[in-house]
C-alpha cells in the first residue's frame, strides 16, 4: 500500500469557481491528496442543468443535423465564466473547436459527454498546476463493452507513476479501436476507485455534497443519525439505500484490495463522513448500521400439498418466471407454500403468462397474487453479536400496530428482511428507528 490518498470529486464539488476553490483548498491542505478524479460541471442551484445533461441534448441536435450552435455556446460559457473568475491563464478554444467539428462528424453519444470532465479535469489541472492525464489512452473497455480491469491496471499504473500529482477526468476511457466509451451515469466514481486501485492507494476519498450515508432516508425520519462506518457487504444489503451517493460498481476495483472509501463532503470538510471498509471490528455505536427499503412489490404466493418432496418444484416456478424474463427479489418458503417476490413493474405486463406457465409446470392447489408490498432491509454486522435483535424488530413494530407478512434473515446473520404493507412502510421505517437509534441515544 502507498502512502497517497485518491479523491475524486463530485459534478456539485465543481459547479462554479466558488467550488473549484474549495476544492484545490482541500487537496492542497494533506501533501497525499496526489490523484485527483474530476466531474463534469454539475447543478449550480436546484434548477440548473448539469453539463453533461447539455452535452447529451447538444449532441442530439447535431445528430439530426440540427444547428447546435447556441447550445455550445452556453456549454463553453460554463467553463470561461469558471476560468475568467479564478483568473487562470487558460484557453479552451481549441479543444472547443476540435469537439464541435467531432460532433458535426458524428463522433457518438459517449465521446459528446466524456467532453464535461475532459474539459472540467483540464481546468482543475491549470488551477492546481498539476499534470493533467487523458483516461481515453488506460481505462479500457473490452470488445463486449464491459469494464477491462486487467488490462486498465497495466496501462495505467505505469503512467501515473510518472506524475508526482495529476488530474484525471471521470466517467470514460476508450474501447479497443480506440473510439470513447462511458460508464453509465455518475461512472466517474468507478474511475476514482480504478484509480485508487492502480496506485494501490491507502485511501479513496469520494467528495460530494452530503456527509455520507444516514442510518435511514431523511425523508422518513427527521434529521437521521450519520453512518460513520459499514462494510462493504453492509452497503450491498442496503443498495436501496445508496442509490445516489456512490455508483454500486465502484466497489469492485477496491475491494479486492482492502482499499477504504471514505465518502466526504466538500461544503462541510470537517465532517468526517463516513468509512466504507472491508471488515470492521469497530464496534458500532448501534446494533444496526442502516434500515432502507423500498415498495412496489408483488409476491405469487404457492401453494400444494407435499411440495416439499416433488422434486424440481422450485426450479419449475422460477423456469416460469425466467420465461418471462422477471427476476426475483425473495423467495420465503413454508413446508407446502412457496413465495416469490418480484417488482410490480415488471410482473404486471406479464403476469398472467407467468400464472400461466406456473399452473402448467408445477399444478399448484392455490395460485394467488397480492399487490402493494413493500421490504424492509435492517441490516448491521452488531446482529451477529447481540441477542434479540429480531425480537426488538418484531415488538416495535407490533407497537405500532404493523402487520408483518413476511421475515426472511439472511444467514449472515447481517441482515434481516421484513415484508410490509406498502402503506405502512414508513411507519415501519420510523418505528425501527426509534428502538434501534432514538432509544439507545436516551
Ligand atoms: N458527469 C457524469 C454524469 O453526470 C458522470 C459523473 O458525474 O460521475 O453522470
Amino acid at each position: 500500500m502507498s502512502d497517497c490518498k485518491v479523491v475524486k470529486f463530485g459534478g456539485s464539488s465543481l459547479a462554479d469557481a466558488g467550488q473549484f476553490r474549495k476544492v484545490a483548498d482541500i487537496i492542497l491542505s494533506d501533501p497525499e491528496r496526489k490523484y485527483v478524479v474530476a466531474s463534469a460541471p454539475g447543478k449550480r442551484f436546484k434548477e440548473d442543468i448539469k453539463v453533461t445533461d447539455m452535452l447529451y441534448a447538444c449532441y442530439e441536435k447535431a445528430a439530426k443535423g440540427e444547428d447546435f450552435e447556441k447550445d455550445f455556446s452556453a456549454i463553453e460559457k460554463r467553463y470561461n465564466d469558471i476560468i475568467s473568475e479564478l483568473g487562470l491563464e487558460l484557453s479552451l478554444e481549441k479543444d472547443f473547436k476540435r469537439i464541435k467539428d467531432s460532433f458535426e462528424h458524428m463522433a457518438g453519444r459517449d465521446y459528446a459527454a466524456s467532453r464535461g470532465e475532459f474539459l472540467n479535469s483540464k481546468v482543475l489541472a491549470a488551477f492546481l498546476k498539476f499534470d493533467f492525464i487523458d483516461p481515453a489512452g488506460y481505462i479500457k473497455f473490452k470488445e463486449n463493452g464491459t469494464f477491462d480491469l486487467d488490462t486498465t491496471i497495466m496501462l495505467l499504473r505505469p503512467r501515473l507513476a510518472e506524475s508526482e500529482h495529476a488530474v484525471i477526468p471521470g466517467f470514460y476511457g476508450s474501447m479497443p479501436n480506440d473510439t470513447i466509451r462511458t460508464f453509465s451515469r455518475g461512472g466517474s466514481d468507478v474511475t476514482g476507485s480504478i484509480v485508487a486501485r492502480a496506485v494501490d492507494a491507502k485511501i479513496y476519498e469520494n467528495w460530494t455534497d452530503v456527509s455520507g450515508f444516514l442510518i435511514c432516508d431523511p425523508r422518513i425520519v427527521d434529521d437521521p443519525a450519520p453512518i460513520t462506518t459499514i462494510t462493504y457487504q453492509e452497503l450491498r444489503e442496503l443498495s436501496y439505500m445508496g442509490a445516489g451517493v456512490l455508483h454500486e460498481d465502484a466497489i469492485f476495483p477496491v475491494r479486492t484490495a482492502g482499499i477504504p472509501i471514505n465518502i466526504r463532503n466538500t461544503n462541510k470538510p470537517e465532517d468526517m463522513g463516513t468509512m466504507i471498509v472491508a471488515s470492521s471490528d469497530e464496534a458500532s455505536r448501534y446494533v444496526i448500521t442502516g434500515i432502507a427499503g423500498k415498495k412496489g412489490l408483488s409476491v405469487i404466493n404457492i401453494e400444494k400439498d407435499m411440495m416439499n418432496s416433488e422434486l424440481g418444484f422450485g426450479r419449475n416456478v422460477l423456469r416460469a418466471l425466467e420465461k418471462n424474463n422477471v427476476s426475483f427479489e425473495h423467495m420465503p418458503s413454508g413446508i407446502d407454500t412457496m413465495s416469490v417476490i418480484v417488482a410490480t413493474d415488471a410482473l404486471k405486463p406479464v403476469q398472467q403468462s407467468v400464472l400461466d406457465e406456473i399452473t402448467f409446470r408445477v399444478h399448484p392447489d392455490h395460485l394467488y397474487v397480492e399487490d402493494d408490498l413493500a421490504l424492509i432491509a435492517v441490516v448491521g454486522r452488531g446482529m451477529r453479536k447481540n441477542r434479540g435483535t429480531a425480537g426488538r424488530i418484531f415488538s416495535a413494530l407490533a407497537h405500532a400496530r404493523i402487520n408483518v407478512k413476511m421475515i426472511d434473515q439472511g444467514s449472515s446473520e447481517l441482515n434481516i428482511i421484513i415484508g410490509v404493507s406498502e402503506e405502512d412502510f414508513e411507519a415501519a421505517v420510523r418505528a425501527i428507528y426509534e428502538i434501534f437509534v432514538l432509544t439507545q441515544d436516551q
